[in-house]
């Protein structure tokens, strides 16, 4: 090695900013996002961008804000050169930037110009540097605000070049960099083009702040999170916290339509992804994620957002409290939204009834014969037997009859409406005022059973039944014995066992919810859950996979037949059950389909 005896020196300042600019600009989004955040600090209302090339041949911000005169310009691409720090107070930190790193860092690896007016100035000036080196300030023309140029990104540094990613992935990136401070400013708008043509269009919001955001938000998110999104507005010690957050039921296979902004800055930050994860826990299988979009406002004094030069990280002084805010006003905001299910739960549905792009179907609507169709019309077709249909399904003869129950009461007052009847001993077909629901009864059980486990739980234990006599069940000497480890903890979720010599346990007692049960079975698929979960977690805090298991032999499970008037109960537990719209793993528990959905399927419509 031939540095180590060599004298210490200083870099000179070229290098230095490139050695920034590693982690200042880590690709093409990166400087898009710091450049934007400049132009959003100058107080513009209307942002322009480019990315070409996935911001490699060019990115280019224009904006209307406050501009700067040749003097400031000249001082704007030095080192650690910052407006945004009057007080040198590092701790009430106002402003998206703060360290003075981006334009250097930038300077320092590509091609740059940056023309700005300031405001009531004569002309505009205009400031190049190519990798580093630094030309004078010359007179330019530009009506107003400033625009900056960045050609050739890492041209001066070839090593970084080569890790850039294919342009429409850098594309991508720079979008979602765009996209993120555009959702945190609705009152700002937002154009980016590719060079040949717009990818957003974001039109100033106005109105109050909630308002205007949440049109950005259905504009980034689409419609459908605007149409199943919850509200959040909560307020904790001065911490606040605003936005929505979608249905469980609507939910996607990564994180990334996750959205955290803490005082308006879009951060990547663990603890605020696992407080989202916590509060979703009880809804959604641990591959699938929810759709949020939160803004936590908070006072700068008890945040460091100085962590990474990128500074899309936090640290808050007090994590506790920010994670219990979270948590808490997501669960509650979950709870109050009860049985509901998302809307495109029976999109999907429909979806997939409709024969789209088949060409076997003449699809088209024709006029309804005699005006708008009426609801006991429709009921009694459905009621109608099946013709020509050979093999009867036997569940049929379960069709409840009309009168069983007042029908109008019934549909005025419940909204999963009178069971009519099961079909392939699974699916519970209801009638309401309006449509029809499908409800997956083994799916619907399996949240019932675990929303009544908390309960019992938080109320003091589960209750337990005897069985009249007791069962021996044989296993394997380990589950056998992991079962009895256990016993203590499960005598809480209302299974009694004990050992019973060598690889069997002999089951005493059983959860009175789950009513008659197969214990055999419960006890051999419970140890298999335990198997899986490993010795570290707490049955409680599995709870959700417990329930399951329980469920599974309960006597509402798939396979089994049920009486009307059992239909009627498990709806009308799951209208007053919170969460009872999906399932332990976040799928829907029951479909509704309206009349006006099902006539469009037929063409009526
Ligand atoms: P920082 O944003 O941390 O201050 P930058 O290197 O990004 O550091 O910018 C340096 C300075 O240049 C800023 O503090 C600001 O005064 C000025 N500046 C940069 N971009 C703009 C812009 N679009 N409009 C007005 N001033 C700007
Ligand atoms: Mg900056």
């Amino acid at each position: 090695m031939t540095g180590l005896n060599s004298e210490i020196r200083l870099l000179p300042d070229t290098l230095v900013n490139q050695i920034a600019a590693g982690e200042v600009v880590e690709r093409p989004a990166a400087a898009l996002k710091e450049l934007v955040e400049n132009s959003l600090d100058a107080g513009a209302r209307s942002i322009r961008v480019e990315c070409a090339g996935g911001g490699r041949r060019l990115i280019a911000v224009s904006d209307d804000g406050r501009g700067m005169d040749a003097d400031q310009l000249t001082l704007a691409v030095e080192r650690h050169a910052t407006s945004k720090l009057p007080d040198d107070d590092l701790v009430h930190i106002q402003t998206l930037g703060f360290r003075g790193e981006a334009l250097p860092s930038i300077g320092a690896v590509a091609r740059l110009t940056i023309t700005s007016r300031a405001k009531g100035a004569e002309n505009a000036w205009a400031l190049s540097i190519e990798g580093g080196n630094k030309d004078e300030a010359q007179p330019a023309a530009l009506p107003g605000g400033t625009r900056i140029e960045v050609r050739d990104l890492f041209f001066a540094t070839p090593a970084r070049l080569k890790f850039l990613k294919t342009a429409r992935t850098e594309q991508t990136h720079a979008v979602e960099a765009v996209t993120r401070l555009a959702m945190a400013n609705p009152a700002v708008g937002f154009t980016l083009s590719d060079g040949t043509r717009t990818v957003l269009r974001f039109a100033p919001a106005g109105g109050d702040l909630l308002g205007a955001r949440l049109d950005r938000l259905s504009q980034v998110m689409g419609r459908e999170f605007s149409e199943n999104a919850l509200m959040i507005e909560a307020e904790r010690e001065g911490v606040r916290l605003t936005g929505h957050i979608g249905l469980p039921t609507l939910n996607r296979g990564n994180a990334r339509h996750q959205y955290l902004f803490v005082n308006g800055r879009p951060v990547k930050d663990r603890l605020l992804a696992g407080a989202v994860r916590g509060a979703y826990r009880d809804f959604l299988a641990h591959d699938r994620h929810p759709l949020v979009a939160l803004f936590l406002e908070i006072d700068p004094a008890w945040v460091d957002v100085n962590v990474h030069p990128a500074k899309t990280e936090v640290r808050f002084r007090d994590a506790g409290l920010v994670r219990g805010l979270i948590v808490g006003a997501l669960k509650h905001a979950l709870a109050g939204a009860g049985h509901r299910a998302s809307t495109t739960v029976s999109d999907q549905a429909l979806g997939a009834a409709r024969p789209e792009g088949s060409g076997h179907f003449n699809y088209q609507t024709r006029p309804s014969v005699g005006g708008a169709r009426g609801f006991g019309e429709a009921a009694a077709e459905f009621q109608a037997p099946l013709q020509g249909v050979g093999d009867v399904p036997s569940a049929m003869h379960e069709m409840a009859p009309v009168d069983a129950v007042d029908p109008e009461d019934v549909l005025a007052n419940y909204p999963l409406g009178v069971a009519r009847g099961q079909l392939h001993e699974t699916y519970i077909v209801a009638q309401t005022a309006d449509g029809i629901v499908i409800v997956d009864q083994h799916a619907a059980h399996e949240r019932l059973v675990y929303e009544r486990m908390k309960k019992a739980l938080n109320e003091g234990g589960i209750a337990r039944q005897g069985l009249l006599l007791p069962e021996v069940v044989e296993l394997d000497e380990t589950s056998a014995r992991r079962l009895v480890e256990r016993a203590s903890e499960l005598e809480k979720l209302g299974l009694v066992l004990e050992p019973f010599g060598e690889g069997a346990v002999v089951v005493r007692e059983t959860p009175a919810m789950l009513g008659e049960v197969d214990a055999k079975g419960l006890v051999k698929d419970l140890a298999d859950e335990l198997a899986e979960m490993g010795e570290a977690s707490g049955l409680e805090a599995r709870l959700s996979d417990v329930a399951s298991t329980w469920a599974c032999h309960g006597s509402v499970r798939a396979g089994r037949r049920l009486r009307t008037d059992e239909m009627n109960a498990l709806l009308r537990e799951m209208e007053v059950t919170p969460h009872s719209g999906q399932c332990n793993h976040g799928r829907p528990t029951y479909v509704e389909l309206k009349l006006k959905d099902i006539e469009k399927l037929f063409g009526r419509r």
